[in-house]
């Protein structure tokens, strides 16, 4: 029998007999943060204990779209079927939640069920809000306009790339929060690589628009990736954001953020990152902040008005980048202090905001951002990662997959913490 196959027939769908149900732990999305943590709290609370409400037939492994969109990994091999990710200690409640009622600690959910809980975890991830851009939603996929950031585009960045035949390349990053804010530019410098090895590049102007004032948030790496956009010969464009697309005549139309003014821009090809929120549901709940973020400690991961609930992922208002590296960072500290709470002990255990960027710069170099809070380095190995270096490019493209499926969803990679101190042989500072 194949591994999946059987994977396939431990896990429990539930289809409630009745209209309402209950769990210890109830955990929303099975997402990268939702599978992390309620395989770990199973092990630990045992079966049926969780339940996992999640939609979706299939989980993707996001972070190897770059790989996908550069033609340097299948898209096939970012996805998986639902059921054999998620463990066979949890039910899997396949239908999407509709509402929140923490003062009565039960959710309900599409299919008109309630579901009630002890625990709440909130491990929704982040919307794409692709129709927020003027006529973009009409056009990406099409007519050379692509996105690595859906599961729907990805493939035709690579078709769009290979088939260019040269002229004005954009690609733009939002106004609004996203997920891997280093991936707008990811893609720019390996499609910048493959032109080069063509031997097209002098054909091509290569330009990126983004709302931001700088390349990048973290400063140690933002100085390296300045100097590389420098020697690829980019065209920066801060405080820009697009905000319509005419598909027909291949404009794009950007918005510059100081001064109001518009500018029209041709491109033959563009790759746009769409700008994010949090998901509707979200949005004026009573378990999020004003803009429809989870509400939740920075630190402990706990809601600040309701202790029964915490909050993992994209969806939460834990100020640092949005990765799936911060997800592994969170996913331990939050399991231990939900199981702290359980037994009615305080909350030791506190999340320093690590969070991961690798950035390839070209087919075969990588600079490795890792960092806190506050943008400073909290980097795993002993030498600087802020230099393009081509270990990292391997271990990313061909280590890290592994690590997603096998220990991250499972529950068993909490981060790199543990192989810092190693690795600096205990003389870290933290
Ligand atoms: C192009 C790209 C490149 C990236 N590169 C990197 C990288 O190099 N390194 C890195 O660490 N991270 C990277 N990321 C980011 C990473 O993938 C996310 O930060 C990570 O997946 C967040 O996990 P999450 O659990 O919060 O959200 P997700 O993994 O997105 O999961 C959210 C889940 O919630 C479910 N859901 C949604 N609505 C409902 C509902 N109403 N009811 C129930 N379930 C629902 C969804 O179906 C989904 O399964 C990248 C992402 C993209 C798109």
């Amino acid at each position: 029998m194949h591994r999946f196959g059987e994977a396939t027939r431990r896990v429990r769908i539930r289809r409630f007999a009745s209209n309402a149900s209950s769990y210890r732990v109830l955990v929303l999305g099975g997402g990268a943060g939702g599978q992390a943590v309620s395989s770990a709290l199973s092990r630990r609370l045992g079966k049926g204990a969780v339940g996992v409400v999640e939609p979706a037939s299939v989980h993707y492994y996001q972070p190897m779209w770059t790989f996908v969109g550069a033609g340097a990994k299948r898209f096939e091999e970012s996805r998986k079927d639902m059921s054999d990710v998620m463990s066979s200690g949890v039910d899997w409640i396949k239908t999407a939640v509709t509402q929140f009622e923490p003062e009565k600690n039960r959710v309900a959910t599409q299919d008109g069920k309630t579901i009630s809980y002890e625990y709440l975890v909130v491990a929704l991830g982040i919307q794409l809000d692709f129709h927020k851009v003027k006529g973009l939603a009409e056009c990406v996929g099409k007519d050379g306009v692509s996105s690595n950031y859906s599961a729907n585009t990805v493939r035709m960045t690579w078709k769009f790339l290979e088939d260019f035949k040269g002229g004005e390349a954009l690609f733009t990053f939002p106004n609004t929060p996203i997920k891997c804010a280093g991936a707008p530019q990811k893609i720019m410098y390996l499609a910048d690589d493959l032109w080069r090895k063509k031997g097209m590049r002098g054909n091509v102007n290569i330009s990126y628009y983004s709302s931001l004032p700088v390349i990048f948030g973290a400063k140690k790496y933002a100085a390296t990736l300045n100097q590389v956009a420098k020697c690829k010969d980019v065209n920066l464009n801060f405080r820009h954001n697009l905000v319509e697309v005419k598909g027909k005549s291949k404009e794009a139309i950007f918005e510059n953020l100081d001064t109001q003014e518009k500018k029209t821009v041709k491109y033959d090809f563009m790759h746009v990152t769409p700008p994010m929120s949090p998901p509707d549901i979200l949005k004026g709940s009573p378990l999020s902040d004003a803009v429809g973020w989870v509400d939740v400690d920075k630190e402990t991961l706990q809601h600040k008005k309701y202790p029964n609930v915490f909050g993992i992922g994209d969806c939460t208002n834990v100020p640092t980048s949005k990765t799936a590296a911060a997800v592994a960072g969170q996913s331990g500290v939050l399991r231990e202090n939900l199981l702290a709470a359980m037994r009615g002990q305080a909350l030791t255990q506190k999340y320093d905001g690590y969070t991961s960027c690798p950035l390839p710069t070209s087919y075969g170099k990588l600079v490795l951002a890792e960092f806190d809070f506050n943008g400073e380095p909290l980097e795993t190995f002993p030498v600087n990662q802020g230099k393009e270096r081509r270990p990292f490019y391997f271990m990313k493209k061909d280590m890290m997959p592994f690590l997603y499926w096998n220990l991250l969803l499972k529950g068993r990679w909490k981060g790199p913490k543990m192989m810092r101190t190693l690795a600096h042989l205990g003389m870290n500072k933290r």
